[in-house]
């Protein structure tokens, strides 16, 4: 399937959830069996070749693509979530979003010092969640080998932010 089918199967919702947002939503490539299969091989063909020892996935759908990337590649996957979801003990990293702050999670310990990460999500805007997801990884002394995303927002800039900062950044659909 190429990149232009799987792109048609994610849906642009206007105003959601705010007035003048054009939302993506990939839960329509979700629902689609050969599409979602499609996506998850070229995560696949992305990440092996870096040989992450953890795929860490962002809240919420960075859940559904990262854990299929880590049991196709026979990692563990572990979850980076807003702040009070977890149940264990946390470490956390607060971050400055366009009005307000916010804060995400992850539960100490599942990283370890060391660990060779890709990080996974859905998709890329300002990159500001992403950017905060790999300084947290980096905290603990991780590595953080990749962001890699189904879907890039280029006009806002992600992609640019985290590179900036040294994170490898990659998209499948642009
Ligand atoms: P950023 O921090 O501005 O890069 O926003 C990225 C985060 O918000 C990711 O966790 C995405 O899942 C979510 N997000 C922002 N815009 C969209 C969209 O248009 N569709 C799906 N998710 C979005």
């Amino acid at each position: 399937m190429s990149i232009d089918s799987l792109t048609a199967l994610i849906r642009t919702i206007p105003n959601f959830p705010k007035p003048g947002i054009q939302f993506r939503d990939v839960t329509t490539l979700l629902a689609d069996g050969p599409g979602f299969g499609e996506l998850v091989e070229r995560l696949v063909a992305v990440a092996r070749p870096l040989d992450p020892d953890l795929i860490v996935g962002i809240e919420a759908r960075g859940f559904i693509l990262g854990a299929a990337l880590a049991a196709a590649l026979g990692k563990g996957f572990v979850p980076v979530r807003k702040a009070g979801k977890l149940p264990g003990k946390t470490v956390g990293i607060d971050y400055v979003l366009e009005y307000g702050s916010d804060r995400l999670e992850l539960h100490e310990g599942q990283v370890p010092a060391g660990a060779r990460v890709v990080l996974v999500d859905d998709l890329i805007a300002t990159g500001g969640t992403a950017l905060a997801a790999a300084q947290l990884l980096r905290e603990q002394g991780a590595s953080v080998l990749m962001a890699l995303f189904a879907v890039d927002l280029p006009d806002l800039g992600g992609k640019a932010l985290l590179e900036e900062d040294g994170v490898a950044t990659q998209a499948l659909i642009a």
